[in-house]
């Protein structure tokens, strides 16, 4: 039996197989806004979102999704725009979430956030074998996003 779900966008039943629940044309629509945002983009710089969504017809809730999800970037020099901030400290962006200064912090702090963890997977290593993993089923998480 397929998983068949209601596309969150369009409310049509589609033959699921993963990931947001959005049906093949609704997800096509998206590539081809996606394409014309780039070719706007490409033919004026610097352009605002108000402008791309006004001329495009495109939510900007769309377009900022583009650009943290790093798939567009902002023309221009970096801080110089109003469409998209850091999430940290609200600095100006061109793509994705995170300024270069806070991405460098944050990857510092991964970094020791991740040290840390192996430390003490190390000690648990050598200390009791307590810590059990469970492997995440793909049944699971659908369980889990219905609910
Ligand atoms: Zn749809
Ligand atoms: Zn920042």
């Amino acid at each position: 039996m397929p998983d068949v779900r209601n596309c969150r966008k369009c409310g049509k039943i589609f033959s699921y197989i993963g990931g947001v629940p959005i049906c093949p044309s609704c997800r096509q629509q998206e590539e081809e806004i996606f394409k014309k945002i780039k070719d706007y983009l490409y033919e004026n710089p610097g352009a605002s979102v108000t402008e791309v969504s006004r001329e495009l017809d495109v939510s900007i809730e769309l377009i900022k999704r583009f650009l943290r999800e790093g798939r567009l970037e902002i023309v221009g020099e970096e801080g110089k725009n109003l469409l998209l901030e850091c999430e940290n400290c609200g600095r100006a962006i061109n793509s994705g979430r995170y300024c270069k200064d806070c991405e460098r912090e944050l990857l510092k702090g991964f970094q020791t956030a991740a040290n840390k963890i192996s430390q003490k997977i190390s000690d648990n290593q050598t200390g009791s074998s307590a810590t059990k993993m469970r492997y995440l089923h793909k049944l699971d998480y659908k369980r889990r996003e219905e609910e």
